[in-house]
């Protein structure tokens, strides 16, 4: 089981503690309206300890980036998301790219 560094965490420059201010923009929720049954979040799956954090291990796909776990999995995501390039249908061989990592975190 591989564990996830939290390598992201953004540094805050003036060092006094304080989370910087950022302008948010509210993120819209995208639904993924055609879920692929392989890669289908199962009814008695944890999202959070199978799935979570797993996009970014995933394999490069056509759209240019590793699909996003959530879109696939969980069917809901957000319009700001990083790997929102890959929030389409899977087509060819990315599909079986996929689902082939998808069994793998399932450990199938
Ligand atoms: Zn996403």
């Amino acid at each position: 089981m591989s564990t996830n560094s939290k390598n992201d965490a953004a540094i805050d420059p003036n060092g006094n503690g304080k989370k910087q201010k950022q302008e948010k923009v509210q993120a819209k929720q995208v639904r993924n309206n055609n879920m692929l049954n392989e890669v289908k979040l199962r009814d008695n799956e944890v999202w959070n300890t199978i799935f979570s954090g797993k996009s970014k291990d995933g394999p490069m796909l056509s759209f240019g980036c590793q699909g996003c776990i959530k879109w696939f999995t969980r069917g809901i995501c957000y319009n700001d998301c990083f790997f929102r390039a890959s929030h389409k249908q899977l087509i060819g061989t990315d599909t079986n790219l996929y689902c082939g990592y998808v069994k793998k975190l399932r450990g199938e």
